[in-house]
Parts: structure tokens; C-alpha cells; sequence
């Protein structure tokens, strides 16, 4: 099976589909990754806020697979946004992941209400990783509109995509809409909702007419709607069955109809980024 690649606008490309380690316990992520890999996913999407990455890169050291076919994401840690935290920061993440570079470097939240509001010095220094080559491109996380239009009008650096909550139940649609104005891809993080779209009766009655599980059937939909996906489980069944998403297609109704259980504000599962402020311990 081949997984898509989403060309971005720095011209390189990212497989549409990849592997999220959020809540693998740091001493169980080699092992899971492994299973990933072995499955066919080449694609990971770690974060420092995740203490998973030296899993990661033990992972990798051990698989064998070349580096060039092995696409690495991790994420700028909120106490980090000064800019001489967060060269050394991404100095830490290389060393726990065993590379030179990561393919993608992203702040993972914006936090605008602290560091005095200024997320444009940290995205600023973001730069300097692609030209350093530490990162081969760099992006963000859970940026709003407002965010995104900031740092494009005061750096005229434009990320390469934007990570943010998107699934069947909070389709982000001004989020989504911003990033296409500028040409920011979009990833979807909680794609299948944490597993709840298997309670959503129209999505398992489209699943059953097509002889699909409903987590299937929801990543088929982002990847139709031509966002990048990175599902988390650690049951390597699990890993196969939303890996197994590109021999099949939903129609045009099935697709507008899962779109329309956007409940908006209300299918938010995770913390606006306006006013999240969370810095870990
Ligand atoms: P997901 O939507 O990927 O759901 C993961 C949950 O669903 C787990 O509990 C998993 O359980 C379960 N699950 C996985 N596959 C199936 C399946 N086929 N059928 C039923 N249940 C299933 O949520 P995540 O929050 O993990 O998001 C994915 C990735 O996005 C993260 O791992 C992370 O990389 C990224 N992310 C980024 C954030 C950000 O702020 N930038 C925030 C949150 C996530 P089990 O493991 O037991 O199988």
C-alpha cells in the first residue's frame, strides 16, 4: 500500500497518513512505533511535550529504515518560545531522537497570553532552523486565523502547514479556510475524534454499507478532503485497520454527509488555543 504525499509550499512532501505517538507511554513508544513501522507507516508525529522522543529515535535506530524514507515531525514545548530555549531545545530533540534534522519543526501552541503576547519572535527563530538545515521545513500547531495572519504580515515567513483539532464532530472550517488563503496545509490532530466517531450512528451506518470500520471511514474523509492525517493507537490491529484507507472512496453524498455532523464550537474536544496556556512541569 502507498501511502499519498501532500506536496507543501516549501516543495517538499509529507506522506498524508502517519502515525501520532500523544499518550504512548514513554517506555512502551520503541516498541509501538516498531509496530508502525513494520506496518508500513513512515510518517511520525511526535512532541517534546509528549517525553516520547527518545523512544522515537530508539524506534528508528532500530528499524534499519533509510532516513530519506522516514518523515519525523516533533513540536516546540510551551516553556520554550524564548529564542535561545528554543535552539536548545531542538538541540535536545535531535540528540533524544538520534538525528541531524526533523523534517518539520512546529510551535505547538501559540499562547498568546503569555511571553507578553509575542509568539512572532518565537516563529522568527523557527527560520533560522531551516536555514541552519536542523529542520528541513517548519510549521505550527494550533494556530487561529488571527495567529497565522500576525506572524505572515510581521516575518512574511509562511508555515508549511498548520496542525489543529479537526474531525467528523469540529470540522475547523475558519481555521481551515485561513490556511488555504495563505497555501498552509492543514493536519488534523484528533482525527478520529479519540475514537468516538465509532458512537456516531451515521458514520458506522456509511461504515457498515461499505464494509468498513468507522474509523476507516472517517480518515477516508480527511484524506478526500486533502488534509494529513496521523491516527494513535497502540494495538497494532488498530494500526493496520487505519492504515488500510486507500482502496476505497466515499461518495460525494457520504462525504457531505459526515461533514454535517459538524456540531462547530460545541465539537471542540481540546482547549482553544486563545486562551490555552499550559506550561508543563
Ligand atoms: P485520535 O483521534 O488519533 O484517537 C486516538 C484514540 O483512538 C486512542 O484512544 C486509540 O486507542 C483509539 N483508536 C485508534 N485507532 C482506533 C480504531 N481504529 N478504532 C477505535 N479506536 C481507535 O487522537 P489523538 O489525540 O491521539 O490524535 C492523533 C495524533 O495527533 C496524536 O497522537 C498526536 O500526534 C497529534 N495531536 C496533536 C495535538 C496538538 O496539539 N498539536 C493534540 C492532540 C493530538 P488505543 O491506543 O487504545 O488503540
Amino acid at each position: 500500500m502507498t501511502v499519498p504525499t501532500i506536496t507543501l509550499h516549501d516543495q517538499t512532501a509529507i506522506p498524508q497518513l502517519g502515525f501520532g505517538v500523544f499518550q504512548v507511554p514513554p517506555d512502551q513508544t520503541a516498541k509501538t512505533v516498531l509496530n508502525a513501522f513494520e506496518v508500513g507507516y513512515r510518517h511520525i508525529d511526535t512532541a517534546q511535550m509528549y517525553q516520547n522522543e527518545a523512544g522515537v529515535g530508539e524506534a528508528i535506530a532500530t528499524s534499519g529504515i533509510p532516513r530519506e524514507e522516514l518523515y519525523v515531525t516533533t513540536k516546540l514545548n510551551n516553556g520554550f518560545h524564548r529564542p535561545d530555549d528554543a535552539r536548545r531545545s531542538l538541540d535536545e530533540s535531535l540528540s533524544r531522537l538520534g538525528l541531524d534534522r526533523v523534517d518539520l519543526f512546529l510551535i505547538h501552541w501559540p499562547l498568546p497570553t503569555r511571553y507578553d503576547g509575542d509568539f512572532v519572535s518565537t516563529w522568527q527563530t523557527m527560520a533560522e532552523f531551516v536555514e541552519d538545515g536542523r529542520a528541513t521545513s517548519v510549521g505550527v500547531s494550533n494556530f487561529e486565523p488571527s495567529h497565522l495572519d500576525r506572524i505572515i504580515s510581521e516575518t512574511s515567513v509562511v508555515p508549511v502547514l498548520n496542525q489543529v483539532e479537526v474531525h467528523p464532530f469540529f470540522g475547523n472550517e475558519d481555521v481551515r479556510a485561513a490556511c488555504a488563503r495563505h497555501d498552509i496545509a492543514v493536519e488534523a490532530w484528533a482525527p478520529i475524534a479519540r475514537g468516538k466517531v465509532a458512537d456516531d450512528p451515521t458514520i458506522t451506518g456509511i461504515a457498515d454499507r461499505l464494509g468498513r470500520t468507522p474509523a476507516q471511514v472517517a480518515l477516508r474523509w480527511h484524506v478526500q478532503r486533502g488534509d494529513i492525517v496521523f491516527p494513535k493507537t497502540v494495538t497494532p490491529e488498530r494500526m493496520r485497520e487505519n492504515f488500510d484507507i486507500f482502496d476505497f472512496k466515499l461518495s460525494d453524498d457520504d462525504m457531505s454527509t459526515i461533514t454535517a455532523l459538524d456540531r462547530g464550537e460545541e465539537g471542540r474536544g481540546g482547549p482553544h488555543p486563545d486562551t490555552f496556556d499550559m506550561i508543563p512541569d
